[in-house]
C-alpha cells in the first residue's frame, strides 16, 4: 500500500470502530483544501466520494477537474455573501451557513432541475470572537428559514470547537452540540447530520454523537 492508502485505511478502521462503539454510523468527510485533485483523485480510487474545501474557487476547480468522478463535494469554509451564487452551483453541501441573509440567496441561485443544496447550521460553540458560526440560540430561526426554501435541505448541525488541550473540555462542547441537534431533530423531518471533530479528535467527537466528522491531515499530511 502507498501511504494515502494507508492514511486513508487507518482512519476509516479508526472511524468504524469508534461508530461501532456507539452503534450508530459515522461517515467521511476528507477535506482537500490545499491538496492537489491528484490527490482527491487517489483517494476516490480507494471509495471515498464526499471531500470538503474551504475556498469556493479551490473547490470549484477541483469538482471540474475531476467532473468524471462521482463526488460530493462540501463547502465548509466561511462564506462571504458574493459566493453564495458559486457554492449554490458547484456544491453539493453547505456546511458552514452561519446568518439569515445568506439563505434567501442561496435559494435562489440554485439551479432549477438540481437536488436541494444540503445545508448544515454552523454554531460558534465555543463562542470564540474569531470564529464564525451562529449563537446556539439563533440556530432555531436559522433552521427554520432554511427549512422553508424548496431548494434547500436542512440537514443539521455542524461546529469546530475550540482547540482545548483538555479533552474534557472539547468533550463538553461536542455535547452540547448533540442537545443542540437532538433538539433540531425533533422540530424537523431530514436532519440527520452531526458533522463535528477532525484529525486530532474525530473519536471522541464520535462517541459524543458525530454523525460526520471532517478529516483532513490525518488523510493527506500536513498542509
Ligand atoms: C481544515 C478543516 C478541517 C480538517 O482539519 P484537520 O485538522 O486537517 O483534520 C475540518 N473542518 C474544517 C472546517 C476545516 O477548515
Amino acid at each position: 500500500m502507498n501511504s494515502s492508502e494507508t492514511a486513508f485505511t487507518t482512519v476509516m478502521r479508526r472511524i468504524e470502530l469508534a461508530a461501532a462503539q456507539q452503534r450508530s454510523p459515522a461517515r467521511l468527510l476528507a477535506v482537500s483544501k490545499t491538496k492537489p485533485a491528484g490527490a482527491v483523485r487517489a483517494l476516490a480510487a480507494l471509495g471515498q466520494r464526499a471531500f470538503g474545501e474551504n475556498y469556493v474557487q479551490e473547490g470549484a476547480a477541483k469538482r471540474a477537474e475531476l467532473a468524471d468522478l462521482p463526488l460530493e463535494w462540501h463547502m465548509i469554509g466561511p462564506l462571504q455573501s458574493n459566493k453564495c451564487r458559486d457554492v449554490a452551483e458547484r456544491f453539493d453541501w453547505l456546511q458552514s451557513l452561519d446568518r439569515a441573509k445568506l439563505v434567501e440567496p442561496l435559494a435562489r441561485w440554485r439551479p432549477a432541475g438540481a437536488p436541494p443544496l444540503n445545508v448544515l447550521v454552523q454554531v460558534n460553540i465555543d463562542d470564540e470572537g474569531s470564529k464564525s458560526g451562529c449563537a446556539p440560540g439563533d440556530v432555531a430561526a436559522l433552521a427554520a428559514a432554511v427549512a422553508a426554501q424548496p431548494s434547500l435541505a436542512l440537514r443539521g448541525l455542524m461546529a469546530i470547537p475550540a482547540p482545548h488541550a483538555d479533552l474534557a473540555l472539547r468533550r463538553a462542547a461536542f455535547e452540547r452540540m448533540r442537545a443542540l441537534y437532538d433538539a433540531l431533530a425533533r422540530d424537523h423531518t431530514g436532519v440527520d447530520t452531526l458533522s463535528m471533530g477532525m484529525s486530532d479528535d474525530f473519536e471522541l467527537a464520535i462517541e459524543c454523537g458525530a454523525t460526520m466528522v471532517r478529516v483532513g491531515s490525518a488523510l493527506f499530511g500536513a498542509r
